[in-house]
């Protein structure tokens, strides 16, 4: 473990909690307050006017939907971890998406170039047009060239929900600019990649996925500038999209074990992924760093935990045969998951999104947990054999 990976480790278990020795308390404290009492009415009208504006000095919240002093930790958090200015958390991920979209059309800006493949209901958001965008899909490749006089966010994936194909986040970012470039980084998370290092203006976390990671709590994040952070605030004062105290209680505890389990689950992923590449039942392994295929130099630092594949026989009948692994969609939780992401997580697409997203019928998507390898391996073999019968 280089030098980098041990100061990530030691501040994912102390982010956001830096005051705690000297306020005499080791656990983080669980603020459940909605309202929060003041004998200065005119200082409370100033403060509602500094939320209604973006703004969060760190002061009483006044409301709890305008601030919240469990949520601020994790916020502060997650934003060091990704090497941010600031963080707005929502009440999940797609609240987080659906914040940085509103905010990019309510400043006129509502043209989105997008990158497919993307997670199923945010290929759903963009194309749908219902929240006011409009979308052009490109190749990462041909992103700069799709930039119109209204672009007002670039989004893209990576690695992608579900394919795992990456994007050289510098190089978009930089033929883009000065379009923001939006990257999920869900799959990833900072224990492998903090793509505002390599020019990224914004990050989004399915909180829900990795930094929970025990399957037991929703949440979204935005890492960003404080000036942008700024107008998702507006945007989360407005909608209510803010993430449930005790939500973020979960999810900052999540943080303190986020890169071990990342590089465990890491490990046992790139080792079923070379298992899985040599068994008759499987056409086609999508692993990061798993074939000789050039990946962008010094983005990701490791392979991440998300397997996916094309299989010879029949998807549905390997999905209905695991034993040890769980049949669920979602991700990111301390125990397998495998799901078919053309019958539920990118369903909502429909056949010819995702035919043009390069997401196969046949696509089964894994999401390895921290069982032993060899476990795994015997209930996914023994599923894929009953996949060819
Ligand atoms: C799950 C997911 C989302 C949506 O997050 P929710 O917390 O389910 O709203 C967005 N992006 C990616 C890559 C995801 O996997």
């Amino acid at each position: 473990m280089d030098s980098q990976a041990h100061a990530l480790t030691t501040r994912a278990v102390h982010a956001g909690k830096d005051d705690l020795t000297d306020a005499g308390l080791h656990a983080v404290p669980l603020d459940l307050s909605t309202t929060y009492p003041s004998r200065d009415v005119a200082a409370e009208a100033a403060r509602l006017d500094a939320f209604a504006a973006g703004y969060d000095d760190g002061g009483p919240p006044v409301y709890a939907r305008a601030a919240n002093t469990t949520v601020r930790r994790f916020e502060h958090a997650l934003a060091e971890l990704e090497g941010a200015e600031a963080c707005v958390a929502f009440a999940s991920g797609m609240a987080a998406l659906s914040a940085v979209l509103l905010a990019r059309v309510a400043a006129g800006l509502g043209h989105v170039v997008a990158v497919r493949p993307l997670y199923g209901t945010t290929d759903h958001l963009l194309t749908s047009g219902l929240l006011g965008n409009g979308v052009t899909f490109a190749t990462a490749a041909e992103a700069a060239s799709a930039v119109t006089a209204a672009t007002g966010l670039v989004v893209v994936e990576t690695p992608a929900n579900p394919t795992l194909s990456e994007v050289d986040i510098r190089a978009l970012a930089a033929a883009c600019a000065p379009v923001p470039l939006l990257v999920d980084n869900t799959f990833a998370t900072p224990a492998l990649q903090r793509p505002l290092d390599h020019g990224a203006a914004i990050s989004v976390h399915s909180a829900t996925k990795y930094l929970g990671g025990h399957g037991d709590v929703m949440g979204g994040a935005v890492a960003c500038s404080e000036e942008f952070a700024r107008a998702l605030r507006q945007v989360r004062f407005v909608t209510g999209g803010v993430l449930d105290p005790r939500a973020a209680h979960q999810l900052h505890r999540g943080l303190a074990t986020l890169p071990v389990r990342m590089r465990a689950q890491s490990d046992g992923a790139a080792r079923l992924a070379r298992r899985l590449a040599a068994h008759p039942a499987v056409r086609r392994v999508h692993y990061p760093g798993l074939d000789a295929q050039a990946r962008p130099a010094g983005q990701m630092s490791g392979g991440g935990a998300m397997v996916s594949f094309e299989v010879a026989g029949d998807a549905a009948a390997l999905i209905g045969a695991v034993r040890l692994i769980t049949p669920a969609v979602s991700l990111g939780s301390v125990d397998s998951l495998i799901q078919h992401p053309a019958s539920i997580s990118h369903h909502i697409m429909g056949p010819a999104s995702r035919a043009e997203a390069g997401i196969s019928p046949d696509l089964v998507r894994l999401s390895v947990g921290l069982e032993d390898a060899e476990d795994l391996w015997a209930d996914l073999s023994a599923a894929l054999d009953a996949s060819l019968k």
